[in-house]
């Protein structure tokens, strides 16, 4: 595993993970599309939030599943976390937020959400 540092835009919310790039997803679903998301996958153990929990806003929508967080201040969000089909917390990283990753150099796969 390989150590990650990301965050928002305005730099509040600020988070590690602990992931490889590897089985990324680009999904077409109604949020995915909108906000240009790169998702990676990794447990609640792999994650630690370092900054920004009280500026963090939830958004739900459809079954209420997933937290969409975002930063309250700048808007941006650098990750969302749910309870993964094994009733587990999972978080869903968008990669696009970590710092110093090449978002180019990235192999993803597209997901069809859109039609889940
Ligand atoms: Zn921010």
């Amino acid at each position: 595993m390989t150590k990650y540092s990301g965050g928002c835009h305005c730099g509040k919310v600020r988070y590690e993970v602990d992931m490889e790039l590897q089985g990324l997803i680009s999904c077409n679903c109604s949020i995915c599309s909108k906000k240009g998301l790169i998702l990676g996958f990794v447990g609640e153990k792999q994650f630690s939030l370092k900054s920004g929990k009280e500026i963090l806003k939830d958004y739900q929508f459809n079954k209420h599943h997933i937290h969409h967080l975002f930063c309250t201040n700048c808007g941006v969000s650098s990750f969302a976390n749910g309870a993964g089909p094994d009733g587990s917390l999972m978080y869903a990283i968008n990669v696009r937020c970590l710092d110093d990753v090449d978002v180019t150099t990235l192999q993803t796969k597209p997901v069809d959400g859109k039609s889940l």
